[in-house]
C-alpha cells in the first residue's frame, strides 16, 4: 500500500488523465473480469494457510474464468494482451481498492512481442536506465508510478519524466499494486507466512459482485395473481435477472420471494404496490455481497507454533531479507514474550491494522503515534521500511509467472530497485 493511500480517494473523482494510453485498450476491464468465482479460485495461487472471514470492507469485486493460452503462443512470441491476461488471472484488477490506479498505465504506440519483462516494487530513475539497458518491453511496478491526476509531461517532474520516457523507449508499463495485495496467495499471504504457519483470516474483505441486490417478500392470494404480478415483475428488468420462489398457498395465500438487480428494484415495487394483498405485505430486503474468501487487505495469523518477540524478529529478518528492522515492544511485553497472533498489512498499514488485536504488528511503515496507540494496548509492533515489506514478494511472483509464459519471454527482478531508506 501508499502512505495515506485510503486518504487520497477524492483525488480520483477529479482524474483527468490516468493512464497513457496512446492507442486503444485491448479489451475493457469489466470484459476481461467477467466471470465465474469458482474459475478463479481454481486458477489462483494455493496458499499455505486456511482462511476465515472477518468483517468486510464495501467494494465488489469480479474474478476472471481461466484463459487457455495453448492457441496464444503457437508463434513462440506473446503479445503485451496476452501477457496482461496471465496477470489478470494471476491477481484479477477487480480485486485493487476503489482509490488505487492499477492496470495498463503506459501502452507503446507501435505493438511488439514482449521477450524481457522487469519486476520493481518502484519505478525510479535508476530503474527505468535498467528496464533500457536490458531491452525490457514491459515494466511491471508493483507500486503505480503514475498514480495522482496529470495535466502536462514534463521532464521537472520525475514521474512525468519516467513516463515521457517509457513513451519514447517503447516500454509498456503495469502496475498491479492493490490487487497483489489482496489476492488470495499475494503479498500479505507472503508476509504473514514468515512467520511462520498458522490460522489465516482476511483483515478488510474484498466483496464479489452480487447480481441481485434486493429481495421482495409478499404474498398473493391465488396462483392466478402469482402469475400476473410475475409477468408484471419480468417486465421491470426485461425479464433477465428476475429469481423468485413461493410457499405452498396456507390460509393467508402464497408466500413469494423474488429478488431483483438494482435497476429493477423501483419498477418492480411500483408494479407490487397495483396490487392489494401484495403491497399490504410487502418487505424489501437489501442483500449482502458474497465475500471472496481469502481475498482482502491485511492479514491476521493465529500462529500454529507461538514465538518469542525475539525470534519474530529474527524470522522476519530472514524472511525480507534483512539485517535491520526496528521494533517497538507492548507494554509490558519483553523479547521472550509470546507472540501468538500477528497481524500484518505491507507497505502502510496502519489504516488496515488499526483495532486488531494480535500480539505483534507487522508492516512497513507506522509513525510515532500510531505506534504508540498499539504498544499502549499491548501490541508489538516491527516495522522494516515501507516498499521492505513488499519487495520479497517479487521474487514469489515472479515464479508464478515465468511458468505460465512460453520459454520466449524472461522474467528478470531489477536490481537497482531498493528502499529508499537505509540504515547507516
Ligand atoms: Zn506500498
Amino acid at each position: 500500500m501508499l502512505t495515506g493511500c485510503r486518504n487520497l480517494s477524492w483525488t480520483f473523482f477529479s482524474l483527468t488523465s490516468r493512464r497513457l494510453w496512446t492507442r486503444q485498450s485491448f479489451k475493457s476491464r469489466a470484459a476481461l473480469c467477467s466471470s465465474a468465482f469458482s474459475s478463479v479460485l481454481h486458477s489462483l495461487p494455493s496458499s499455505t494457510h486456511s482462511h476465515h472471514i472477518l468483517p468486510s470492507r464495501q467494494s465488489s469485486a469480479r474474478l476472471p474464468p481461466s484463459v487457455n493460452f495453448s492457441s496464444v503462443h503457437s508463434s513462440g512470441l506473446m503479445e503485451l494482451k496476452e501477457v496482461l491476461q496471465v496477470l489478470e488471472q494471476l491477481a484479477p484488477l477487480s480485486l485493487a481498492e476503489s482509490w488505487d490506479n492499477v492496470g495498463l498505465l503506459v501502452e507503446p504506440s507501435k505493438p511488439r512481442p514482449v521477450k524481457t519483462i522487469l519486476l520493481t516494487n518502484d519505478l525510479t530513475d535508476a530503474v527505468m536506465e535498467e528496464a533500457v539497458a536490458v531491452s525490457c518491453d514491459l515494466i511491471i511496478s508493483y507500486h503505480p508510478p503514475l498514480f495522482r491526476p496529470i495535466k502536462r509531461l514534463v521532464q521537472k517532474d520525475w514521474k512525468q519524466r519516467l513516463a515521457v520516457r517509457a513513451v519514447e523507449v517503447g516500454i509498456a508499463v503495469f502496475s498491479p499494486h492493490t490487487s497483489w495485495d489482496c489476492v488470495k496467495g499475494g503479498v500479505n499471504d507472503w508476509l504473514v507466512g514468515g512467520l511462520g504457519s498458522g490460522q489465516v483470516s482476511v483483515l478488510s474483505q474484498v466483496l464479489g459482485a452480487a447480481s441481485h441486490s434486493h429481495k421482495l417478500e409478499f404474498t398473493v392470494r391465488s396462483a392466478e395473481e402469482l402469475n400476473m404480478i410475475m409477468e408484471e415483475l419480468k417486465a421491470c428488468d426485461g425479464g433477465t435477472t428476475l429469481q423468485h420462489s413461493g410457499s405452498r398457498p396456507d390460509s393467508s395465500g402464497i408466500h413469494v420471494s423474488v429478488t431483483c438487480c438494482d435497476s429493477a428494484l423501483t419498477p418492480s415495487v411500483q408494479a407490487l404496490l397495483g396490487h392489494g394483498t401484495p403491497s399490504q405485505s410487502l418487505t424489501i430486503v437489501k442483500l449482502e455481497k458474497p465475500p471472496l474468501l481469502g481475498h482482502g487487505q491485511g492479514r491476521c495469523s493465529v500462529l500454529d507454533q507461538p514465538v518469542t518477540v525475539g525470534a519474530a524478529v529474527q524470522k522476519l529478518k530472514s524472511h525480507l531479507g534483512l539485517s535491520h528492522l526496528r521494533l517497538a515492544l507492548g507494554w509490558g511485553q519483553t523479547l521472550e514474550s509470546s507472540v501468538y497472533t500477528v497481524a500484518v498489512c505491507a507497505g502502510s498499514g496502519v489504516s488496515v491494522l488499526n483495532g486488531v488485536k494480535a500480539d505483534l504488528y507487522v508492516t512497513g511503515e507506522m509513525s510515532h503515534h500510531e505506534v504508540l496507540d498499539a504498544v499502549a494496548k499491548g501490541t508489538s509492533v516491527i516495522l522494516s521500511d515501507h516498499s521492505n515489506s513488499e519487495r520479497g514478494y517479487l521474487a514469489v511472483f515472479r515464479e508464478r509467472l515465468a511458468v505460465r509464459l512460453p520459454d520466449s519471454v524472461t522474467v528478470v527482478l531489477s536490481k537497482a530497485d531498493r528502499d529508499p531508506l537505509e540504515v547507516v
